[in-house]
This record gives C-alpha cells, sequence and structure tokens, in this order.
C-alpha cells in the first residue's frame, strides 16, 4: 500500500539510498533537509523541502506541505572525531534538531518515527557481540547525543502515545548497487571511502608510496590489533527501514522499539583493505597511525531481533560486495559529485 513518507535528512549518504527504496516500493516521498552536508541532487525526483530540523518555523511549513503516515529521520552529523573536537555542533543538531522534530510531529499530529541511531551508543563493549540489552555507556559524544534522543523517544512513548524504532546502525558501508546514488561526505572521513579513493589515486597514475590512508592504532585487543567493525550495507539498512515503517503502521509497535542493524561478523581495518585490495587489484598502501579519540577496539553487533521482529535478514553480507558495489560507483563518479555542490563542514546557527 502507497504512504506518504517524510524523510528528514534524505539528502545525505544513508536518507538518499532511502529515498530510492521508498520510490521503488511505490511510496510517495517528501525530503526535508538542509543541505548543510546533504547534496540536492540526490534526492532526484521526490518531493524536496528546505529547512533545518533547528527551526520550529522550517518544520511546521514542512508538515503543513501535507499529511505523513511515517517520519524517517536521518538528519545528524555522525562523525565521531568531529563529535569529540566541537561537540556543541553534535548536541545543537542531533539533540536540540532531533526534539523540535518531535514537538513538530506531536503539532502535527503524526506519531510514528524510524529513527537513525547507532552502535556508538554502546561505547566500549563488555560483551561481543553487542544485543539491544548491552549498557549504554558512549565513549565520544555523538553516541551520546544519539543515546539522549533514544531516552526521550522511550518517554514520549509512554507519556504521548508516540511509537518510534530505533534502528542501531553498525557501519554503513557501500553503495546504490544500481548505481543512482553512492556516499558523499565532504570532508570524507570513513575507511572504506578514503581506501577507495587512495585505490583511484594509485589506479590513476599516482604513487602509491605517497599514500594519505592512514589506520588510527593497531594496539587494540582484537585480532590484528586494529579496530574491528561491523559493516552493513545502506541498502540492507534501508530495507530495515521499510519492515520498521510497516510494523509501526500496522500498530504493532506500542512505544519505543529499538533494534541493532548489523551482520553479526567484524571486519578489521586491515581486513578492509585487504578487501579493498582484492575489489580494486590495486595494492594500496597505508601508514600505521596513533588511535583516534573516541573510537572503541571491537563493535560487532547481534541483529537477531530484527530478525526475529521486523524479519529482516542482510542480503549483502559480504564485506567483499559491500567495498564493490562502492567501488562501482566511485569509478563512475570520480569527484562524487563535489563540481555540483556539496555540504560544507560547519553550519551556521538557524
Ligand atoms: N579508520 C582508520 N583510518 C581511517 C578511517 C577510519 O583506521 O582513515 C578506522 C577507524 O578507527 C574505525 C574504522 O576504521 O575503527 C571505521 O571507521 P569509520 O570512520 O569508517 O566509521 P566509524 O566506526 O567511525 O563509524
Amino acid at each position: 500500500m502507497s504512504r506518504d513518507i517524510l524523510v528528514v535528512g534524505g539528502a545525505g549518504y544513508i536518507g538518499s539510498h532511502m529515498v530510492r527504496m521508498l520510490a521503488d516500493a511505490g511510496h510517495r516521498v517528501t525530503v526535508f533537509d538542509n543541505l548543510c552536508r546533504g547534496h540536492r541532487d540526490a534526492v532526484g525526483d521526490a518531493r524536496f523541502i528546505e529547512g533545518d530540523i533547528r527551526s520550529s518555523g522550517d518544520l511546521q511549513r514542512g508538515f503543513a506541505s501535507g499529511r505523513f503516515d511515517v517520519v524517517m529521520h536521518f538528519a545528524a552529523f555522525a562523525y565521531v572525531g568531529e563529535s569529540t573536537q566541537q561537540p556543541a555542533l553534535y548536541y545543537d543538531n542531533n539533540v536540540t534538531g532531533s526534539l523540535r522534530l518531535l514537538e513538530a510531529m506531536r503539532e502535527a499530529g503524526v506519531n510514528r518515527l524510524v529513527f537513525s541511531s547507532t552502535c556508538a551508543t554502546y561505547g566500549d563493549p563488555v560483551e561481543l557481540p553487542i544485543t539491544e540489552s548491552h549498557p549504554q555507556r558512549p565513549v565520544n559524544p555523538y553516541g551520546a547525543t544519539k543515546m539522549m534522543v533514544e531516552h526521550a523517544l522511550r518517554d514520549y512513548g509512554r507519556a504521548y502515545g508516540f511509537d518510534s524504532i530505533a534502528l542501531r546502525y553498525f557501519n554503513a558501508a557501500g553503495c546504490d548497487p544500481q548505481g543512482r546514488v553512492g556516499e558523499r561526505h565532504f570532508p570524507e572521513t570513513h575507511l572504506i571511502p578514503l581506501a577507495l579513493e587512495e585505490a583511484l589515486r594509485v589506479s590513476t597514475g599516482g604513487d602509491p608510496a605517497s599514500t594519505g590512508l592512514s589506520i588510527y592504532g593497531n594496539d587494540f585487543d582484537t585480532v590484528d590489533g586494529t579496530c574491528v567493525r561491523d559493516y552493513i550495507h545502506v541498502d540492507d539498512l534501508c530495507r530495515a527501514h521499510l519492515l520498521a515503517a510497516d510494523r509501526l503502521l500496522s500498530g504493532a509497535c506500542r512505544g519505543a522499539e529499538t533494534y541493532n542493524l548489523g551482520n553479526g561478523r567484524g571486519f578489521s581495518v586491515l581486513e578492509v583493505i585487504a578487501a579493498v585490495r582484492r575489489v580494486t587489484g590495486v595494492d594500496i598502501r597505508y601508514r600505521m597511525g596513533p588511535r583516534r579519540v573516541g573510537d572503541p577496539g571491537g563493535l560487532v553487533g547481534s541483529a537477531v531481533s530484527a530478525g526475529e521482529v521486523l524479519g529482516w535478514q542482510p542480503r549483502i553480507p559480504g564485506i567483499d560486495e559491500m567495498v564493490a558495489t562502492a567501488w562501482r560507483w566511485m569509478l563512475a563518479n570520480p569527484t562524487r559529485g563535489a563540481h555540483v555542490g556539496n555540504g560544507v563542514a560547519s553550519m551556521p546557527a538557524p
């Protein structure tokens, strides 16, 4: 059944993949985004409202423009390192912005939300794989901001009959297998696109020895000393949102629910680099650097609950296949669309 879905942050990496998947599934999609880090052309043909989640006026305008069955909220800053250096930016956008969105939803009488949360809410794991009942003790402001919104959702669920599903992503990776949208962060800080950029540089004549790729620490308590992460394909994440929206619309979710989204399998930084070498055929090099502040050593999730309750199973669980979708997109878009304008690193006050 076709529904009206508001995708907040639909011009960003995961949001723009979501917009494609919703449109493919026959839903009517409206994107609300301030384009501070997203890209107007990533929205495609979907209806677009330019607005800032920290502005109640912008949000009121957005909700007055139509009736929405479900809101999906992707609009957040998501760089662990930046969050430790500029926490104010993160609390303002991720917490204040989300609270304004919740208020605007209540005013508009829309009470179903799918929220992008993160494994960064757990902090250093006390046991692996991490289940939803694992203690949440974030070790960086990014994780703290997402946890605060989860708490608000729980309280809104109890007090206001507000139904929400928070999806705690592990490491989003890859691009649309059809090549319509990709990962376009400026600056890019994520491991897979950085390693692929290095492969692109070397494959177009760059000197392998002058690599820009650094590994952030090799003294963690992991298989090879480098950080281990559970990478999950962006389309698998988006399919979980579709299932979560169905659950909200069916009335089966009463209050706030949370589910992990991961593959249950971790790859170290060195293993990811090996996958990038296999997929690209380029012998990329790296430098060994110090740890990045705020990085836990190993994060691997259990998504058993998402399987049982949402009926979700990853379809692209292999690291090589994930990397291959990102490599195809990068080969087709070597500047990642930088020439058509991109989000900037900081954001003005609304
Ligand atoms: N990483 C790295 N070098 C880089 C970027 C990332 O060694 O240039 C590591 C980082 O420490 C983490 C993993 O790769 O353990 C994934 O980092 P990313 O920034 O992609 O995602 P995050 O885990 O921060 O969400």
